[in-house]
């Protein structure tokens, strides 16, 4: 089995870039998001982009995004969130070494 170097989280992430696009690869509505009573997108974000506002909804940032599929997967409310990949050249960008 493949080993892989013993490092940080930080150290990881500090081999990501992000070439944020202009167009968000991810909306999120916050209507819909007023009646969901569980809110696993704030937890199960590995960024933490999914962040709750005061009356109920959710504010969202794509520009930090892993493009990790996550959120896509846990929400059960339809139409809550709108999942594409960002335009050719932007989001995140692994660099070797
Ligand atoms: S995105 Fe989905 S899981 Fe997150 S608050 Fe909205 S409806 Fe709930
Ligand atoms: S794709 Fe992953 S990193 Fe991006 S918003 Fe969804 S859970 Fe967070």
């Amino acid at each position: 089995m493949r080993q892989y170097p013993d490092m940080s989280f930080e150290d990881r992430m500090d081999t990501v870039d992000f070439e944020v696009g202009q167009r968000p690869h991810i909306t999120v509505d916050s209507d819909i998001c007023r009646s969901c009573t569980t809110k696993e997108c704030v937890h199960a974000c590995p960024a933490k982009l999914f962040v709750p506002t005061g009356d109920g909804g959710i504010l969202f940032n794509y520009e930090q995004c892993f493009e990790c599929g996550t959120c896509y997967q846990i929400c059960n409310k339809a139409g809550a969130i709108t999942w594409t990949y960002p335009d050719g050249g932007h989001g995140v960008v692994f660099r070797k070494g």
